[in-house]
Parts: C-alpha cells; sequence; structure tokens
C-alpha cells in the first residue's frame, strides 16, 4: 500500500500528522531537467515539446518500471496515447510502485483485461451526439468536444475511445456544424467546452471559438473542463487569463485527484484564474490505491478550498474497457462521503454521482441521512450518527398557534402574513 493511503496508524503516523503532510504546498522541482532554462521550463509550448511518450524515455527516467508498467506500456498506444509533461512526472516518487500519482499516467499491462459489463463509451455519448462533437443528453445543455488532445493521458479517461486518437476513433469535430446546432437550439443555455482539453488551443483561437458562442444571444453560461491547470501550471498565463474574462459567466472545472497535485505551482495558476473572476470548481475521480482513503480525500478538498477551487463533485470510475485495477468500490465511496459530511466545510464537500452506464446521467449517491419519513414527521440522523425527529403538521407547514391575546408586532415592511391561523 502507498505510504499516502496507509490507514491510520500503519506506519506510526496520526492521521492528523498525516493529513497536515498531505496538506503541504510544495514545487514540483526540476528533477532531471534542472539544466533547463526558467524561460524554458516555465513556457508551456516547452512543456509540452519535451513531454514523456515512449517507454525508452519512461525506461531511461524510470529505472524502477515494473514488468507491468513496460508490458503496459509497449501496448498503450493501441488503447490511450501515453503522454506526460515534464512537470507533472517529477510529481510521482519513483522509489514507490503504488505512488498515487504514478498509477493514473503510467501505463499498466492490467488495461488490457476487459470484462463483460466494460464499455468503451460508458456514458453513452455517441448515442446522444445530433452533430459529431457535441453532446445533448440534458435538456438545457451541451456538452462541447473541441479537441481529442490533452496534456497528458489519465489512464481511466472515460473518453479513451477517442482522446489521443489511439483506437482510430473518427473524430473530427466541425466548429461550424456544432455552433449552428446551437445557435438552432433555444433550449441550450449552458454550453460545456470539454475534449480532450480546450486550454492546449493558443489563447486565439480559444478566444475566436468563446468570442462565436457568447454571440448566441440564449446562451446564458460558459463552462470549460480542464485538466491543464493540474498537469500543465505554465499554460494559465496573465494573457490566458485577461482572454478568459470578457465571457463572464465563465466557469471552470478542472481535475485534481490527490492533495500532492496540488502544488505551490498549480495553486499560483488557480489563483490567477481566480483572480480572473472565474468560479473554480473540482470534479475528482474516486480511483482505487490513489485517493479512495478518508485522510487523503479530507486533505485533497481541505485544499482545495485553499486554493479557491470548490470541490464540485467525486465521480465513481467510469466502466470504462480496461479500468478493474483503479475502481473504487461504491461502498469505499460512501465510506469516504460520511466522513466529509459534517467532518469538514460544507463548501468542502462534493456530490458523489455514478454517471449511470449506458447514458443515464449523472445520479447523485449519498449515505443515507433520512432514516424514516411519513407525512406528519422525518427522522434524520445526523454526522455523529445521533437521531433526530423533524415534526410537520397536516399542511406540512411547521405547525405552531398563536395565543388569543397576542399582539402583532408593528414591522417596518409592513403587514405581517403566515402567521397560522391568523394568516
Ligand atoms: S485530461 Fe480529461 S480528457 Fe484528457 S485523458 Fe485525462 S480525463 Fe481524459
Amino acid at each position: 500500500m502507498h505510504s499516502d493511503t496507509k490507514q491510520r496508524g500503519g506506519n506510526g503516523e496520526p492521521p492528523a500528522d498525516q493529513r497536515l503532510t498531505l496538506k503541504k504546498f510544495n514545487s514540483a522541482g526540476r528533477g532531471f531537467w534542472h539544466d533547463v532554462s526558467d524561460k524554458d521550463w516555465n513556457s508551456w509550448h516547452w512543456q509540452l515539446k519535451n513531454r514523456i511518450t515512449t517507454l525508452e524515455q519512461l525506461q531511461r527516467l524510470m529505472p524502477t518500471l515494473t514488468p507491468e508498467e513496460i508490458a503496459g506500456t509497449q501496448l498503450a498506444n493501441q488503447k490511450l496515447a501515453l503522454a506526460i509533461t515534464p512537470y507533472f512526472f517529477n510529481l510521482i516518487d519513483l522509489a514507490d510502485e503504488n505512488c498515487p500519482i504514478r498509477r493514473q499516467v503510467i501505463p499498466r499491462v492490467e488495461e488490457t483485461h476487459t470484462a463483460s459489463w466494460e464499455m468503451t463509451d460508458p456514458c453513452g455519448e455517441d448515442s446522444h451526439s445530433p452533430v459529431p462533437g457535441l453532446v445533448h443528453r440534458y435538456p438545457d445543455r451541451v456538452l462541447f468536444l473541441v479537441t481529442d488532445r490533452c496534456a497528458a493521458y489519465c489512464r481511466y479517461c472515460t473518453r479513451s475511445r477517442l482522446v489521443s486518437n489511439a483506437t482510430g476513433y473518427d473524430f473530427h469535430p466541425e466548429f461550424d456544424k456544432q455552433i449552428a446546432y446551437i445557435a438552432e437550439h433555444p433550449e441550450v443555455r449552458d454550453v460545456l467546452l470539454s475534449g480532450g482539453d480546450p486550454l492546449l488551443f493558443s489563447d486565439e483561437k480559444l478566444e475566436n471559438l468563446l468570442s462565436r458562442l457568447r454571440a448566441i444571444p440564449h446562451v446564458e453560461f460558459l463552462r470549460i473542463g480542464t485538466r491543464i491547470p493540474i498537469f500543465l501550471p505554465q499554460r494559465i498565463t496573465p494573457e490566458l487569463c485577461a482572454m478568459l474574462r470578457q465571457f463572464h459567466p465563465l466557469f471552470m472545472s478542472v481535475h485534481a485527484n490527490h492533495p500532492r497535485e496540488l502544488t505551490t505551482e498549480v495553486r499560483d495558476a488557480l489563483g490567477r484564474l481566480a483572480d480572473a473572476g472565474i468560479p473554480l470548481g473540482n470534479q475528482s475521480v474516486l480511483l482505487r490505491h490513489v485517493n479512495d482513503d478518508v485522510t487523503v480525500m479530507q486533505a485533497l478538498v481541505q485544499k482545495l478550498l485553499m486554493c479557491r477551487v470548490k470541490p464540485y463533485y467525486i465521480y465513481q470510475c467510469d466502466l470504462i474497457s480496461g479500468s478493474s485495477h483503479l475502481r473504487a468500490s461504491v461502498r469505499k465511496g460512501l465510506e469516504i462521503m460520511e466522513q466529509l459530511r459534517g467532518h469538514t466545510t460544507g463548501y468542502g464537500v462534493p456530490t458523489y454521482v455514478i454517471d449511470a452506464p449506458g447514458g443515464g446521467g449523472k445520479v447523485p449517491v449519498s449515505p443515507e441521512y433520512v432514516l424514516s419519513r411519513n407525512r406528519d414527521r422525518t427522522v434524520l440522523r445526523n454526522y455523529e450518527g445521533k437521531v433526530f425527529e423533524y415534526i410537520e403538521g397536516e399542511n406540512k407547514q411547521p405547525e405552531f398557534k398563536l395565543s388569543e391575546n397576542f399582539d402583532m408586532p408593528q414591522l417596518p415592511w409592513g403587514e405581517v402574513r403566515g402567521y397560522g391561523s391568523r394568516d
């Protein structure tokens, strides 16, 4: 078991201290790239150009590569490409085979094991796609897939059928058609740009796309789903932030799974986005031996709040083919939620959801707090397990009677209404 996910007392370290260690902001450092100039290292173009994409590079940088990882990497490019930015690579603990960062980006041979209930399109996106690259599953919003490329590739990616184009999926979004569909559907008030990662586009290309969407009168709200602030914080330049702030209301969903991903570089990048007025939410995926641990998840949500990011969702890992080694159980997810609600700031408690397999959409799952309910009363359990009753009258209004000689108060805003039987 990885050091970050050891159970309480397993390494002699009390959970509070372990959480404090996890919550520290550290820099990713330079690692193997200590000779690279600051100018290059801080350039997002340099980071992309120098990504680790081959087994030979990995073997040179990671002498501890296991046989499972070697076999997985040999096969990776037929399923989902291998790519890791030098910045993110530096977060891997090379001495730890089960490092939670390593498990997310280094391919393993288990990716070739497929169960009969696993799918290549677990959220049924292709069947809800009226034009290529656009998913219209919910009534008032669409998912606008703008690219099939990412800065690095997550081994559990729900869209691995299309991202990186390793499987030959024919992904050719046509922006004219996608935008025309949105313009012709006045019910679409919310557009989520995703992919792939939209922040891989140049500022000019992204600005053009956002301007075209903003020109549609019924589009009230824009969102960008991106993992770039985590994989490539160098991309979050002041120029990008200045461009994005023209398009408010514009929200951004980022994707961090483990507190170690929140480095000083990431904190600064998220700070620049927040300073540009962009509300930030985080979407984590519950992953086995990555973040399926209460202490790790508490540290993650608390650290996100320190970065001005609202923990928004924890996703149960979709039933994507070849992901069983990374999937944690729903039971574990519920146990974690039980230890978040009431035990930490309400703003730090995300919604735990399962994307219903085959295209049913997100379904929230939660520990049971309502023990029983009838017409008159609801029996509740709080986070400490204590039981309470909330009593309602027949008309479902809180029941109380005014005494006969009650004097109606004179309030500055006028007549009082809603006082039980006198109303
Ligand atoms: S960044 Fe998002 S789209 Fe890209 S590989 Fe990771 S999960 Fe998939």
